[in-house]
């Protein structure tokens, strides 16, 4: 296995299966993994612990993301993100979570914030997959593989209910979804790759499909 530097970006709305592939790609290439989508929900619990509305309050906000101290697990198998000492791993999944976490996410100094650490990281991790939705463009528009992955909306809902289990809400899935696609819409809106980023859509593909297509991507010196 190579111990060249690599980055590999990979963007996708909510369930298109980004994290799993992101995961799955990392550990076959020996990299840490990076979902960038915590540190924006992390910021956004940091944010409504300390009962600042960022629609209201944005400098407030935009002062957690320049000030907080993120700690993020970047090992391919393992989840831990504590943000000033507390452990929001779990509540970073939460419904409430995810129906905040845009109204944090569109400030726009809050995003350069972010995305400075972001960079930070990936310097430090050397081989990295880094996962969300502004990867390829923004934070790491020179990353060697950078990929939009994108599947129809009705096996997006469908496979977060299956990640979620059955005594799932189903309006709330579909909530998280549609809702979030519109809201994060300023954001990225995915109906088209950017130049030099490779579209793969995973609507028709199982997990493995899409790791080995995510791989494929990689020069062979860098594998
Ligand atoms: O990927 P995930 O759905 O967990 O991301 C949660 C939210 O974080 C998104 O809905 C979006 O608002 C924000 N996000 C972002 N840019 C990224 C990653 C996530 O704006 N690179």
């Amino acid at each position: 296995m190579s111990t060249s530097p690599l980055v590999i970006a990979i963007d996708g709305p909510s369930g298109s299966g980004k994290s799993s592939t992101s995961r799955g790609v990392a550990n076959r290439l020996g990299a840490a993994h990076l979902d960038t989508g915590s540190m924006y929900r992390a910021v956004a619990c940091r944010v409504a612990h300390l009962g600042i509305d960022p629609k209201t309050n944005p400098s407030d906000a935009i002062e957690v993301a320049r000030t907080c101290r993120l700690d993020i697990d970047t090992s391919a198998d393992h989840d831990l993100v504590v943000i000033d000492g507390d452990d929001v791993t779990e509540e970073i999944r939460y419904p409430e979570t995810s129906a905040k976490v845009s109204a944090v996410a569109t400030i726009q100094p809050v995003r350069d914030a972010l995305t400075a650490r972001m960079r930070q990281i990936a310097a430090n991790c050397g081989r990295i997959v880094m996962e969300g939705r502004d990867i390829t463009t923004v934070v790491c528009p020179d990353a060697q593989v950078r990929v939009l992955l994108v599947a129809d909306p009705a096996v997006r809902i469908a496979r977060r209910q299956a990640e979620l289990g059955e005594k799932v809400d189903m309006e709330q899935v579909i909530d998280s979804i549609v809702r979030r696609d519109r809201d994060d819409s300023t954001v990225s809106t995915f109906e088209q790759p950017a130049e030099g980023v490779t579209l793969i859509d995973s609507t028709r593909l199982n997990l493995e499909q899409v790791i080995d297509a995510v791989i494929g991507l990689v020069p062979q010196s860098l594998r």
